[in-house]
């Protein structure tokens, strides 16, 4: 670390002397880590850029379009785009998807009918779909288990890993499994996420036996972590969000989702209505957005993963249990810490929102969040709301305390931030 920054984490944000040392012990440590992630960001950016010239993306494709928004080229030229860095047949990105989770829910609503189960075989899955399937608790809110959808679920066994022969009983047994729910992401669990070559072994083995069911991803906070996305390894279907990776921090807001035509097709259905699908939907003149974020999602997912490195080894050197750590191998952008301790946990969220370019003079507090069981706390001083591609970092409160932190649109925040909430800590 160069000397007049030290001076000035100490000025400006009086980082203690035993935190810095810790910094530049865990910078030394994560080198190695970051170059590995520099050859898939490199990667990855070809890919995109590559992608884009294939369908002579030019200016025209940033017009405004309005009313129904038949033949908006922009936006019929985006999905083009993503099926292609997804390397699949079709794709459907849309401002109009308010976030992650209704892509998700458009995606389940479009390919399952009455009659048809759901399978999770990550266990239960992230908060926000529980209202979605039905076990969220809220009564008549039109969930899929009032329409008819019935759901199972598969938890992962004592290692962390996807319990196969519960897997194989359950599609040998249960004719009405019509699809596969795997995330990819940790969520708010104490586990790892799952390796897209290992999503692509229990694809295949799903596949083996019911080649019929549709393996649908949840591939929030996945994107451009590998080299491959689940699409390049079997998936029928994945979905995400724009204020994660893939919008690049400069998407204002939207989802997407990818996959085999029929089944995005589907799912087009739900997003507006039956009959109308994905050719309809004028884009307020966010086009250019869309595009610029992808463009840059490469580079910025990388520069979150740099931030969730180091965050790991210094947290690990100040004590604390991580995961994953510092050298394992990732598939999202997600760090968990694990406090032990109320106080810990709610002092490092508040350093990481005193570290934010926005309303870092806000204190966060737990509170109920909609789509949540538990009370929240979260960190987010952000240019686009909530988005969590940016640095954040939040909690359910409840033992044994973990934080989970992701985000950073430049590494350097990633690592200011972190090094604010460990002082907050230390001291
Ligand atoms: C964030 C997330 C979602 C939901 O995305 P939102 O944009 O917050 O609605 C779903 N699944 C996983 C694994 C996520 O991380």
């Amino acid at each position: 670390m160069f000397d007049i920054t030290k001076e000035q984490l100490k000025g400006i944000y009086h980082i203690n002397d035993e935190t810095l040392h810790l910094y530049e012990q865990a910078i030394e440590d994560s080198n190695a880590e970051f170059r590995v992630y520099d050859e898939i960001r490199e990667y990855n950016q070809l890919k995109v850029l590559a992608a884009f010239q294939a369908e002579r993306i030019s200016d025209s494709h940033f017009t405004n379009s309005s009313g129904y928004g038949y033949g908006d080229i922009g936006r019929d030229a985006l999905d083009r785009v993503y099926a292609r860095v997804f390397n699949c047949e079709s794709a459907l990105v849309r401002p109009h998807f308010v976030n992650g989770t209704h892509a998700i829910g458009a995606a389940l609503f479009g390919n399952l009918r009455p009659g048809d189960t759901m399978l999770s075989i990550c266990g239960t899955p992230y908060d926000t779909l529980h209202n979605i399937i039905g076990i969220g608790g809220n009564k008549n809110i039109g969930s899929l288990s009032e329409y008819g959808v019935k759901y199972k679920q598969i938890d992962l066994n004592k290692n962390l890993k996807i319990d196969l022969p519960s897997v194989k009983e359950q599609l040998e047994n249960d004719k009405t499994i019509k699809l596969v729910h795997i995330q990819r992401s940790t969520g708010y669990g104490w586990r790892k996420s799952l390796l897209v070559s290992e999503i692509g072994e229990i694809i295949a083995y799903v596949k083996e036996l019911r080649p019929d069911v549709i393996c649908f991803v949840d591939n929030c906070y996945g994107e451009f972590i590998d080299t491959i996305e689940p699409t390049d390894v079997g998936a029928d279907l994945i979905a995400g969000s724009l204020i994660k990776n893939i919008g690049g921090g400069i998407a204002p807001a939207g989802g997407y989702i990818a996959g085999k035509k029929s089944c995005v097709e589907q799912a087009a259905y739900r997003l507006t209505i039956p009959g109308i699908g994905g050719e309809c939907g004028s884009t307020f003149g966010v086009m250019r957005l869309l595009f610029q974020g992808l463009f840059l999602a490469p580079h910025v997912a990388i520069e979150a993963v740099k931030g969730a490195i180091f965050c790991a080894r210094i947290m690990e050197l100040a004590g604390f249990e991580v995961l994953p750590k510092y050298t394992d191998k990732r598939s999202d952008i997600i760090q968990a810490i694990k406090f032990n301790n109320k106080e810990n946990l709610i002092q490092f969220c508040k350093g990481i929102q005193a570290g934010s370019p926005i309303d870092s003079f806000v204190e966060c507090e737990p509170w109920d969040m909609p789509g949540y069981n538990d009370q929240v706390i979260m960190a987010a001083g952000a240019f686009v709301q909530g988005s969590s591609i940016e640095l954040s970092a939040d909690a359910p409160i409840r033992e044994p305390y973990i934080a989970y932190l992701q985000g950073g649109l430049t590494f350097d925040h990633a690592k200011i931030g972190t090094l604010i909430s460990l002082a907050k800590i230390i001291k």
